[in-house]
């Protein structure tokens, strides 16, 4: 194989490795997976504003209860206190007032306790199902990564194949002209080479005038076309 038909076929082979590249991409599974994957991020940040506030709740309501008891007990000690007798009418009168205050603060703990149990059994369900949600969505994930795996099998061995082959098409190809070749391939996207076809470029197709053409014809199987910069192969296909 000479340089120029060992250049030619990297380009070839360079080609079909994009195409397969973008066949796999886009394979249907790959769409699925990235949905999967965004519903996936949005329940975890979900779960997480969930369970801070079902942790609030809690405490919240341990709070609630703990000064519930607290004021039931000072209750209980005062009321020993006036039961014990003796006392004078002042005395018996505050205590009554802070049996009074002692009963609302009561009242108010044992109003608040309801909607507090209500609020914290209405987060934990919210959690239980996000739980159940995120389960599920890794389940879905996993199904569709081995079908992905599953069916792309044959894309990917294929890969596999190209990537040998192109390893061997660049061991023809000299150091500077396949470091011109892989600098002609980004910026030309892929259609790096061309090669003459009588007059004419096979890419840009620009004719070329008789003088460039006698001059590269005399001049380096491989050079670089006068028009469209890519690297041009002035010998013909099937040509030595
Ligand atoms: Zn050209």
């Amino acid at each position: 194989m000479t340089e120029a038909t060992a250049l030619m076929r990297l380009q070839e082979l360079d080609l079909e490795l994009l195409k397969c590249a973008s066949s796999l991409a886009s394979m249907p599974q790959q769409a699925r997976l990235k949905t999967i994957g965004l519903a996936a991020r949005k329940v975890a940040s979900e779960l997480t504003g969930i369970v801070g506030q079902r942790k609030d709740a809690e405490l919240e309501l341990a709070d609630t209860r703990a000064d519930l008891a607290h004021y039931r007990e000072k209750t209980a000690e005062v009321q020993a206190l006036a039961d014990a007798g003796g006392h004078t009418h002042r005395e018996i009168r505050d205590f009554e007032q802070q049996l009074t205050s002692l009963a609302k603060r009561i009242e108010k703990c044992e109003f608040q306790i309801g909607p507090l149990t209500e609020r914290l059994e209405r987060l934990e369900r919210a959690e239980k199902n996000a739980r159940l949600t995120a389960e599920r969505l890794e389940g879905e994930r996993a199904t569709t990564e081995s079908a992905l795996t599953e069916g792309s099998k044959a894309l990917r061995s294929r890969i596999v194949e190209l990537s040998r082959e192109r390893e061997r098409a660049a061991e023809g190809v000299s150091p500077e002209h396949l470091a011109a070749y892989e600098k002609a391939r980004k910026r030309f996207k892929g259609l790096a080479v061309e090669r003459l076809a009588g007059n004419v470029p096979s890419v840009c197709r620009v004719k070329l005038q008789p003088s460039s053409f006698h001059d590269l014809a005399h001049g380096d199987e491989i050079t670089e076309c006068p028009y469209c910069h890519r690297i041009l192969i002035t010998s013909e296909e099937g040509q030595a």
